[in-house]
């Protein structure tokens, strides 16, 4: 049981329609991390500054996240991103991005870090997801995530990494924007034609859908009320997925689709406050709660349609 991401640990700066925070722990690998310490072991590459707080490294080691391979540089500053969601919260608007230390980041994986069972690949440079994916050719299932700025600087190497991987997971959007098809199933049908097994696509407030060579899953998001700050809404989906995958033997389509649930289950929970402070705070009852009414919500009897059945007679 173990599973590794490389991915941003950031100060986020974000302000939604219903409220403001100047500094906030979020970060790819971050939002990861905490949603699949819920179901797994978790290791985290990435890279801070001197300015990142003991308050921050105590939420990782309270939910017992190795940091060994978070590399600590003093004299430089943690990754910022500073962003903002209109009434749209399916929509992030990047207002400025520092990369601060991850501008000359090399990831290094320790020995330990490199017999981990998975890896994702979180929201970072093309480049940087490729170099820890070949030190890793064991993994025994390998997914990918990644955003808007690199689908549009770095096509050509974000199409590398995309071949070497198993599993990707992108928002609608970003399907679209990659392979330049409007068409949601066109897009899918193209992205598995490079080489991944399965394509998540995430959907925000309607829900997610999993494509294979012959098969589609779809699910709804959890019906909420309120939706506080999106921020790592996808992070922490990809960490219910692959947290859930990390604690089952066998990853099958079967698998795949229970952990969509999880996905969706922790996303759902993310966006109820700002940053990870919901995530961060949860039971596994309320966890295995909100699964149960996924499993409510999708349900239905198969009963034969008898009207018609005797009309055709
Ligand atoms: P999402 O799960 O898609 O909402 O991702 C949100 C997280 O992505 C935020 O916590 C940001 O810190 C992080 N992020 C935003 N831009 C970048 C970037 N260019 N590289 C790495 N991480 C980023």
């Amino acid at each position: 049981m173990s599973l590794l991401v490389v991915g941003s640990v950031a100060y986020d700066a974000v302000e939604t329609p219903f409220g403001k925070c100047e500094q906030m722990l979020g970060g790819s690998a971050a939002h990861f991390s905490i949603s699949a310490s819920y179901f797994t072991d978790v290791r985290i590459v990435g890279v801070v500054g001197g300015d990142f707080r003991d308050e921050e490294r105590s939420v990782l080691n309270s939910h017992k996240i190795n940091i060994d391979d978070l590399e600590l540089v003093p004299d430089g500053k943690t990754f910022r991103w500073f962003g903002r969601y209109d009434y749209d919260l399916n929509v992030a608007h990047t207002l400025d991005t520092h990369l601060n230390v991850f501008a000359d980041f090399k990831p290094k994986l320790s020995d330990a870090s490199k017999k981990s069972r998975l890896l994702f690949l979180g929201n970072i440079q093309p480049d940087l997801q490729r170099e820890v994916r070949e030190q890793m050719p064991g993994a025994e299932l390998v997914a990918l995530d990644t955003m808007n700025l690199w689908i549009e600087n770095t096509k050509e190497s974000l199409l590398k990494t995309i071949r070497g991987v198993d599993v990707v997971i992108i928002n609608d959007a970003e399907a679209r924007q990659l392979t330049e098809i409007p068409n949601l199933i066109k897009a899918a049908r193209t992205i598995l034609s490079w080489g991944p097994k399965a394509l998540i696509v995430k959907r925000g407030e309607y829900g997610a859908a999993l494509f294979t060579a012959d098969s589609y899953f779809a699910i709804p998001a959890y019906p909420l009320e309120s939706v506080f700050d999106p921020t790592g809404a996808g992070d922490t989906f990809a960490g219910g997925f692959m947290g859930y995958l990390s604690s089952q033997e066998k990853l099958d389509e079967a698998a795949m689709r229970r952990a969509m649930i999880f996905g969706s289950v922790m996303a759902s929970f993310n966006v109820e406050e700002f940053g990870t402070d919901r995530v961060r705070r949860l039971t596994h009852d309320e966890i295995n709660q909100r699964f149960r009414s996924f499993k409510q919500m999708t349900n239905f009897e198969e009963i034969p349609f008898e009207r018609a059945v005797q009309a055709a007679k």
